[in-house]
């Protein structure tokens, strides 16, 4: 069976990583393991890794992991059984994490607090479900407190989410628990990194100089979950590989409707500059607890994907959800029911990253190609991927293979939408690489006896295969030397 052209993330949990679910999965669709860091020490980090690298390697599937940094993710302290507030009481928030909350006074995981809030900006609880502004800043007592005038009310228990969407923050994105997880995740050999609640540029630096520092780089997607990281989009696209759209943070963060705007602009954007994007969070919510999803949450999906998304994204449904097979195999049938639709198009010219310069000319010649041939499968030789990136862009039906002899790079093509990725043996010469990549795709039943096919080769350091765009034929070749 042809793959979809849109790609599935999953996130492990206890629900998915025992490795037969995980098998099930990986058939099922799944492209991509996400694993959560907040979730998971670095024990569970490396046994993660290890189980999808055991099932991709059992299957002969590429499979990605990518490893999503927590990030300074501010929490409340503990409290004595709970916190009940009602409209117009004052919470105190006591710069110390180990304050344990008691009446109308609680703790939090960010001392900075005090220093960075102002009064009149708005405080939310436990993923918006309580909302108040400061009142008060107290930086003269020891720790210094900051009293929050309630405005929605409700109940806080132990250790909820605190979020401050219109305070400038100075605590740095990459935390310190962060630099510990991703030297973990570089050393198991992770292939994509995501950091959470990035505000700009400079959060991405930090980033790429700390795996600079581990001497591993690997491609970064920037969660886009804070009003100022849709603002700075521009800057942060310069400095990243993908986003993602981050809607459980991004939900809270801005009011809640201007999220299906964002996420068009963040998709449209992106694509617009060659990063890949993944939308994510809550997309079958109700598949934690049910089989089904409801009618919304399946149009949220295929809206996604018309939207532009290379991949959508599962995390409860997969982690400790009741369902997670049923989940990715429902993602799996909404896309193919959505790309086979006359409403699944190809983007516009202003939506697609520019053809600039000879780099891009062969895969501009490759995508007109194909606009008038869509039965024309597409092989792209790809060894930093980008060539395969930039022709998925286009968004056609017809197959993409795109052959690499770097196996990562092979595993980081599972994100991008619409590409096979396979790994082909180091040959010597370009003309080696086409025979072995044709019996490749022939042993695997992926091209048939006399089919003609399209050849595209990105650069390469071998230089004859740099911008090579061919019509081929099945069985017009020889053997590879090797
Ligand atoms: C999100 O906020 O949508 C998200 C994906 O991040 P996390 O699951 O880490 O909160």
């Amino acid at each position: 069976m042809v793959e979809t052209g849109t790609k599935i993330v999953a996130t492990l949990g206890p629900a998915s990583w025992d490795e037969a679910v995980l098998t099930e999965l990986v058939q099922a669709g799944l492209d991509v393991a996400r694993i959560n860091a907040s979730h998971s020490d670095h024990e569970g980090i490396r046994r993660q890794v290890a189980r999808v690298r055991r099932v991709a390697m059992r299957l002969d599937e590429p499979v990605a992991v990518l490893l999503d940094l927590q990030g300074p993710k501010i929490r409340l302290g503990k409290v004595e059984g709970e916190l009940t507030l009602a409209p117009g009481d004052l919470l105190t928030v006591v710069m110390d994490p180990d304050v344990i909350g008691a009446g109308h006074r609680v703790g939090t995981t960010y001392p900075e607090m005090a220093h960075d809030v102002k009064v009149g900006e708005v405080v939310l609880f436990a993923d918006g479900a309580l909302i108040g502004e400061v009142a008060q800043v107290r930086l003269e007592l020891d720790p210094p407190e900051v009293d929050v005038r309630i405005e929605y009310g409700g109940v806080l228990t132990s250790n909820k989410g605190l979020n401050l969407p219109d305070t400038d923050m100075s605590v740095p994105s990459l935390t310190a628990k962060d630099r510990r997880d991703l030297e973990v995740g570089l050393e198991v050999g992770v292939d994509y990194v995501a950091l959470s609640f990035v505000r700009d540029a400079p959060d991405l630096l930090e980033l790429i100089e700390e795996m600079d520092r581990f001497g591993r780089r690997i491609p970064i997607i920037a969660k886009i979950e804070k009003p100022q990281a849709v603002r700075n989009l521009g800057r942060i696209l310069d400095h990243c590989e993908a986003v993602m759209v981050a809607r459980g943070d991004l939900g809270v963060e801005v009011p809640i409707e201007q999220v299906p705007v964002f996420q068009k602009q963040i998709i449209r954007q992106a694509a617009a500059r060659g990063a890949l994007v993944i939308t994510a969070t809550q997309m079958l919510d109700s598949m934690e607890r049910n089989p089904r999803p409801t009618r919304a949450e399946t149009t949220d999906v295929a809206n996604a994907i018309l939207d532009g998304t290379d991949a959508v994204m599962l995390s409860g449904e997969t982690s400790v959800g009741l369902y997670p097979r049923e989940a990715v195999a429902t993602m799996d049938r909404i896309a193919r029911q959505v790309e086979a639709s006359a409403y699944f198009r190809p983007p516009l010219p202003s939506e697609m990253p520019p053809f600039e310069g000879l780099d891009d000319a062969m895969i501009r010649a490759a995508a007109f190609t194909l606009r008038d041939h869509p039965e024309l499968p597409l092989v792209v030789f790809t060894w930093s991927g980008q060539a395969a990136i930039k022709a998925s862009k286009m968004r056609h039906r017809s197959s993409i293979f795109a052959l690499s002899p770097h196996p990562q790079v092979v595993d980081q093509l599972k994100l991008a939408w619409g590409i096979t990725p396979m790994v082909v043996p180091p040959v010597r010469s370009i003309d080696d690489l086409m025979i072995a990549g044709e019996q490749l795709l022939v042993e695997r039943g992926r091209l048939r006896p006399d089919q003609e096919y399209l050849v595209l080769a990105g650069r390469s350091p071998m230089r004859a295969a740099m911008h090579l765009l061919k019509l081929r034929r099945v069985g017009d070749v020889g053997t590879p030397r090797r």
